[in-house]
């Protein structure tokens, strides 16, 4: 199907409320723009060096997500094309991207990543872990990034129930959140949940923004 089709497609089964990031890592800007076309702004990068290279390369409006792992590194060099960073996987990179934030006067909205899935390789916070940190105001003060919400990934595995119950449980952790010591926390309302192959399931359990690549742009070529 034609990326075009593609995006049309998926605007029109998510249900309203659900905001699509069209992950287009490892695809040219030739292909980017087919989605831009159709109507796509905001776009998901994984690897700083390729959304570098790609964010002046499209219009203006389109919004970066960061979704990979960021090395402290790199947070400069991303940090005056991102709208928002949704792996934010310990405290030390929050307060990282706070103060490069800072450096260049801006305010970055950043999610921060659960780890839920079985798989040891993937990165994030434990529950527990994040809990904690919130309770003791680990995350909060901040006065350059925005908490808005958090973002996680399921495990590898045909195993239905058990992505759904990953999925329940970084919505439930959300929650917990917001309606606990983040209460006060204005605009952290976003659930990152959800892939080519399982974002139904993801919206079923209270996504509100679906990270999709191949769905649209076909296979990656590695
Ligand atoms: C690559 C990637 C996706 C998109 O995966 P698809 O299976 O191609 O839809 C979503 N989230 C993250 C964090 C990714 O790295």
């Amino acid at each position: 199907m034609p990326i075009a089709d593609n995006i049309t497609r998926l605007h029109s089964e998510l249900p309203v409320g659900v905001k699509l990031v069209a992950v287009s890592k490892f695809h040219p800007v030739e292909r980017l723009m087919e989605a831009y076309e159709a109507g796509q702004r905001i776009f998901g990068e994984n690897r700083a060096q390729e959304l570098v290279s790609k964010a002046p390369q499209m219009p203006d409006d389109v919004q970066w997500h960061f979704i990979g792992k960021l090395q402290t590194n790199k947070v400069r060099m991303i940090m005056p094309h991102v709208s928002m960073i949704q792996s934010i996987d310990s405290l030390k990179l929050l307060a990282l991207v706070d103060k490069e934030a800072a450096r260049i006067d801006r305010i970055v909205d950043v999610l921060l990543q659960l780890h839920v899935a079985q798989e040891e390789t993937k990165s994030g916070f434990t529950v527990d872990e994040l809990l904690e940190a919130a309770t003791a105001g680990q995350l909060q003060g901040f006065e350059h990034v925005r908490l808005r919400g958090v973002m996680g990934m399921a495990s590898l595995t045909d195993d239905q129930e058990q992505v759904r119950r990953e999925f329940a449980r970084i919505k439930s952790t959300f929650e917990t959140l917001r309606s606990g010591v983040l209460a006060g926390c204005d605009g952290f309302t976003e659930v990152s949940m959800g892939m080519s192959d399982d974002w139904p399931l993801a919206v079923d359990e209270g996504s509100t923004m679906v990270r999709i690549g191949t769905d649209i742009f076909g296979p990656r070529e590695y």
